[in-house]
């Protein structure tokens, strides 16, 4: 699952997210009927050792995001 970007421990659970909306993205091109972001829910990563949360949209969101964005 890799590693905390805080303090380099391996110690990473994965946690859910509980009443929060999700991560909305911009889109570079969209039609007039539809809504010019996209919205995904990031999973969170909590460092056992320091308690940083990373949080990270999944693969099959990510491939998604990539077709819709500049990027
Ligand atoms: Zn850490």
């Amino acid at each position: 699952m890799g590693k905390c970007i805080k303090c380099g421990s391996e110690k990473i659970v994965a946690g859910k997210m509980s009443g929060f909306a999700g991560v909305q993205i911009e889109k570079k091109e969209c039609s007039w009927f539809e809504l010019n972001t996209a919205s995904f829910i990031p999973q969170p990563l909590v460092c056992m050792d320091c308690g940083h949360v990373e949080l990270v949209i999944g693969e099959k969101d990510l491939r998604e995001a990539k077709t819709i964005t500049k990027n």
